[in-house]
């Protein structure tokens, strides 16, 4: 060993030294803030199905791939770091001698070989991430950037890192090849070749470049290590874990986003009739009384920005940002930490419950961290808004695109069904709402007596169910298709179609309530629970004796179908649901229903969030239109799993939209930019809201909000014009 070796190998040990001992205290630190989160035994079922799940999201970047180059790139990046992480285990040996390589496998061509076109795609993947992040950089002139919020010099602190240590990579064996101790032949190494070419035949280069590359490396270590909180760089740790404990790792992919999680206190799931507020955890009041996924969660945010490009309240100028949401959680979550590690925090009834000699060491910093509250405006000091909290349409379309399946809508109701249930802190107008669903099963506040009245005139007769015995599907008609005008529309179409077809169907008339929808995605979940059981209990009866299988239900409303058919087998109701979008198609591909006069072209389809994106239904209406119309659908830039809401999930729908654009409007802009005279929809909720857009545009005379089954009817039965043209109510 020379002199120079000498100095390279005590360097190289006494910051991989530090670096070593920073990095456990982090990893430490990061445990012990988790754990500080409440039980998730779920999270340890199915191991099997997490793991599959964990390596094929992982090794085959399946939700990355959904932005092609940005996936591309960083799969390049990821194997890069993964398999180079040995050449820098192999720099150690190379501080201490120029000749030597990695024991037994750095011997191999096949080892030069692979790590040289890893090295290589990697330097063009880390290349392209960084032109990505400066062309999308915040401070750009002009346009939206789903960096706006990131903590930028951290992402590019870690970019220039790979890019270093990936060069130094190619400048040690280039040092090797110069001083020929390189074993690799060059039709195997060509870059490291080339390189060698252009250096001087420097003895301790090799040395010297393994000692910059290990610095580098370390240098990353110490500063991941000093900022805990650092999730562009975590990420490569915790995506692996947070994947794993992803909620259902056993649905298959593609099959939406699945229920919300119930409410659940010490893990449990609550139960309202046992339920005490003074024993159990109504929804999250403090960041730890997130389970310990959700603060895994936070700490795993890369700070990317994909939810935040998609969000729709972010995109028209609110102030939620999905991401800014997380990062607010997560920085409040650790700087709260010493205050709670001490043994500090709040029980149920808000009384402390650490003694002061606990709390007598604790920084004041995390002292007055752990009196700020969770919801909370600026001058409160609170770490969510409630407009953050309030302005969420639970559209899901920052779980669909985050890489590391952040469970954003979970947190997000968490925190609304404390502020609900104990705080009674919501949007004054929604109560109204509320007040008629506890009151009168439907959010209208409509008599229940007139739940049938949409079948007046029908020229059939509608069988309820005890009525008949032999029904195939029971017809749930939801609250807007039995009292709004224009989903009553809709519901006399379908009705119609299902009879034209010969399906043997049965409504439960005045047995039917709200499915519960707008008072669980609001956050009552009392509400929820109260209307669920009483329709889980009328729908067990109507079908009783059947298997599930032959439980059908088909619904009109995307709410309804997503609720009994995701959230009601929580309650023990397992049922078959479909949309009638989905029966619609059926019966058209088997023939029982014919379209006969395609209905005139120039028409687009809104994927409604809780069909599409919740539930993967985005051909089956696309296929009906396709059945009636002349030509074929025109599609808007943003469809199918990149749909916009219209705005009203969320319980939203209830709710005045006061700041930034409103979101229907924003959608009908791109519905009307297609050209399209007729605007086809799924959901009573979007034709509302979408109606209400074109209305505000003046264009109702022009353009058509239209649901599916209407366009189907207008085909199948162009005489009598019992689809007339749905003139567009006046804006609301
Ligand atoms: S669910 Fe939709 S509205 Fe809510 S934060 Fe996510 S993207 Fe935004
Ligand atoms: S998509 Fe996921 S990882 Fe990216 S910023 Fe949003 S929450 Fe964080």
């Amino acid at each position: 060993m020379g002199s120079v070796q000498i100095v390279t190998t005590i360097l190289a040990a006494a910051i991989t030294a530090v670096a070593v001992w920073l990095a456990v205290r982090a990893v430490m630190k990061m445990v012990a803030v988790v754990r500080l989160g409440q039980p998730a035994p779920e999270r340890f079922a199915d191991k099997g199905a997490r793991t599959k799940k964990m390596l094929v999201e992982t090794a085959g970047h399946t939700r990355m791939f959904k932005w092609g180059v940005v996936g591309a790139a960083h799969w390049f990046v990821m194997v890069a770091f993964v398999v180079l992480s040995l050449l820098v285990l192999e720099a150690y040996f190379e501080v201490v001698s120029t000749t030597a390589g990695l024991p037994v496998i750095g011997h191999w061509t096949v080892f030069g070989l692979a790590t040289e076109w890893i090295g290589i795609l990697g330097l063009v993947g880390i290349v392209v991430l960084m032109a990505i992040r400066l062309r999308n950089r915040p401070t750009r002139p002009g346009g939206k950037s789903r960096f706006t919020g990131s903590t930028m010099w951290q992402g590019y602190f870690v970019e220039w890192v790979v890019l270093l240590v990936l060069i130094f990579g190619f400048l040690i064996r280039g040092f090797k090849v110069a001083t020929d101790h390189f074993e690799y032949p060059a039709w195997a190494t060509p870059l490291s070749h080339a390189v060698g070419n252009a250096l001087p035949a420097w003895e301790a280069g090799v040395s010297v470049a393994a000692l910059i590359k290990i610095t580098i490396s370390m240098t990353w270590l110490i500063v991941i290590s000093l900022n805990v909180t650092m999730g562009v760089a975590w990420h490569r740790f915790l995506a692996f874990p947070n994947i794993f404990f992803k909620r259902d790792p056993a649905k298959p992919a593609g099959s939406g986003l699945g229920p919300l999680r119930p409410m659940t206190s010490e893990g449990k799931p609550l139960d309202f009739e046992e339920a005490d507020p003074e024993k159990d955890q109504f929804g999250v009041a403090q960041v730890e009384q997130f389970t310990w996924k959700g603060l895994l969660d936070f700490s795993t945010c890369t700070e990317c920005g994909r939810c935040q490009s998609q969000c729709p309240a972010w995109n028209t100028g609110k102030p939620l940002s999905p991401k800014l949401l997380v990062l607010s959680l997560r920085d409040h979550a650790y700087a709260k930490a010493p205050y709670l590690l001490a043994g500090g925090g709040k029980d149920l009834t808000g009384e402390e419950k650490a003694t002061a000699a606990q709390l007598a060491h604790v920084d004041v910093l995390a002292l007055a961290e752990a009196e700020k509250p969770l919801i909370g405006t600026a001058e409160e000091g609170g770490v969510i808004d409630p407009d953050v909290l309030w302005s969420c349409t639970t559209c899901g379309a920052c779980v669909e695109q985050c890489p590391v399946d952040i469970e954003h809508v979970d947190h997000i109701v968490d925190m609304r069904r404390y502020q609900v249930l104990i705080e009674s802190s919501f949007p004054s107008e929604a109560g109204v709402m509320l007040r008629n669903l506890e009151n009168k099963g439907n959010p209208w506040g409509a008599p229940q007596n007139t739940r049938e009245d949409w079948t007046k005139g029908l020229g059939f007769e509608v069988p309820r169910v005890g009525e008949v015995e032999d029904f195939e599907y029971l017809f749930w008609v939801g609250c807007a298709g039995a009292f709004e005008d224009r989903a009553k529309k809709t519901t006399r179409a379908v009705a119609t179609l299902l009879n034209e077809a010969g399906v043997k169907f049965a409504i439960l008339g005045e047995g039917e309530t709200c499915s519960g929808d707008p008072a669980r995605r609001i956050g009552n979940e009392f509400v929820f629970q109260m209307l669920a059981q009483q329709n889980v209990e009328t729908l067990n009866e109507a079908f009783e004796g059947r298997e599930k299988s032959k439980r059908k239900i088909v619904a009109t409303c995307p709410h309804c179908f997503n609720t009994l058919g995701n959230e009601y087998g929580q309650l023990g109701g397992e049922f078959e649901v479909v949309h009638h979008t989905q029966l619609l198609a059926h019966l058209v591909s088997t023939g029982k229903l014919t379209p006969v006069q395609p209905v005139d072209g120039g028409v687009t389809y809104h994927d409604p969030c809780y069909l599409g994106r919740h539930n993967r239904v985005f051909t089956p209406p696309r296929e009906v239109l396709g059945s009636s119309i002349e030509g074929e659908v025109t599609e808007m830039p943003r469809n199918s799993e990149r749909s916009f809401c219209c705005g009203a999930g969320g319980a939203r729908m209830w709710m005045e939209e006061k700041i930034g654009k409103r979101i229907n409007v924003d959608r009908v802009e791109e519905a009307m930019s297609t050209g399209a005279k007729t605007i086809a929809v799924g959901c009573p909720f979007c034709s509302t809201m979408l109606s209400d857009g074109v209305n505000g545009k003046g264009a109702g005379e022009q353009v058509e909000v239209i649901d599916v089954a209407s366009v189907l009817l207008r085909s199948v039965k162009p005489e009598p014009a019992s689809g007339e043209k749905q003139p567009a109510p006046a804006a609301g």
